[in-house]
């Protein structure tokens, strides 16, 4: 098969019937063989019973449906794993994005790029809650990353089907897919798309996304540089912290003990104290961080969705993926 269109989807009852319509009228007219996956996060609307019935009508639309609620990145990874397209391409399934612009990014690819990301030059979305925040967040991740993009979290984005299969998604992660793959070496392009308002249907974020994202660039961070360990970071400024407060208490010991001076009551006795405080957080600060980076990799063997059915496909899976 040439091509999957993943596309997750929460409480889009009033979107998902006229997005279906689009996606198919689009990719029938490029010849190409193709399905449309949906993946239902567990909506709570009407949203799986539509999809139930066009994939019935449809026989290149599959529906994957979780048995909860479990997000947009946990969605992406179902449809990732689920589908035996060569290229993938991902989309928000709120009509935000434009199918039409799907053939852009299909020919980048045939150009010989491996990922072909959208960029909303002309972002529909309000601006102080969610377009501000986002461009500090692009400007921050394409700094600690390396990876230069102007919108990470447009979702309208192609991948060559390696890039994606095998891969570990958690929380936000999905938006770093291009920064994850670009130490396999993969070629990024960027391609201006279409961005249209969201018409029916709520928003699911806010700006409480933000902070969500920026935790996961750590992660994404750490998982780049092998060898940044958090020991190293913390470490070394808990042992600097440490030293000089300790240095720093040695000094006013000294001058006690064979100085008779009082301890008491002087400022540097108490910046002492702090500063191997301050070191002995840091350094504990750092071993918890390789704890986790640690737990991180052991518990990449468990499913992070759970796929109560598959609709218009025979074989099941449970996220092991
Ligand atoms: N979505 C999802 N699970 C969630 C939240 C959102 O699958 O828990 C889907 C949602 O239905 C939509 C896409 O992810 O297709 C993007 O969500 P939304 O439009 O709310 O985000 P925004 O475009 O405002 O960033
Ligand atoms: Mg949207």
């Amino acid at each position: 098969m040439d091509l999957s269109v993943v596309i997750p989807v929460y409480n889009e009852a009033d979107n998902v019937e006229p997005l279906h319509a689009e996606v198919h009228a689009v990719l029938e007219k490029t010849g190409l063989d193709y399905e449309v996956v949906f993946v239902d996060d567990g909506s709570k609307d009407e949203t799986l019973a539509i999809l139930e019935r066009l994939a019935s009508q449809q026989p290149r639309t599959v529906v994957i449906a979780f048995r909860r609620n479990f997000g947009q990145t946990a969605a992406m990874s179902a449809g990732f794993d689920h589908a035996l397209g060569q290229v993938v391409v991902t989309m928000d399934g709120d009509r935000q994005n434009d199918p039409a612009d799907i053939p852009k990014l299909l020919a980048k690819l045939d150009e010989g790029y491996d990922i072909a990301a959208g960029w909303r030059y002309d972002r529909q979305d309000a601006y102080l809650n969610r377009k501000l925040p986002s461009k500090l967040a692009n400007g921050l991740i394409s700094r600690i990353t390396g990876v230069e993009l102007h919108d990470y979290g447009c979702t309208l984005k192609a991948f060559r089907q390696e890039v994606v299969r095998g891969i570990r998604l958690y929380g936000e992660m999905h938006r770093f897919i291009p920064a994850i793959a670009s130490h396999m070496g993969v070629r990024i392009v960027e391609v201006p798309v279409n961005h249209r308002p969201r018409i029916a249907g709520k928003t699911k974020y806010g700006i409480g996304r933000t902070p969500r994202v920026l935790l996961d660039l750590i992660t994404v961070k750490f998982l780049l540089s092998y060898s940044t360990r958090p020991i190293q970071i913390f470490g070394r400024w808990g042992l600097i912290s440490g030293a000089l407060g300790f240095l720093l208490g040695l000094y006013y010991t000294i001058l006690k003990l064979f100085f008779s001076e009082p301890m008491w009551g002087k400022p540097g006795v108490i910046l002492a104290v702090l500063l191997m405080l301050v070191g002995v957080q840091l350094i504990s600060l750092g071993l918890l961080g390789e704890l986790q980076v640690r737990t991180y990799y052991e518990t990449q063997a468990k499913p992070i969705y759970n796929v109560l059915r598959v609709i218009g496909r025979p074989a099941p899976t449970d996220g092991q993926g």
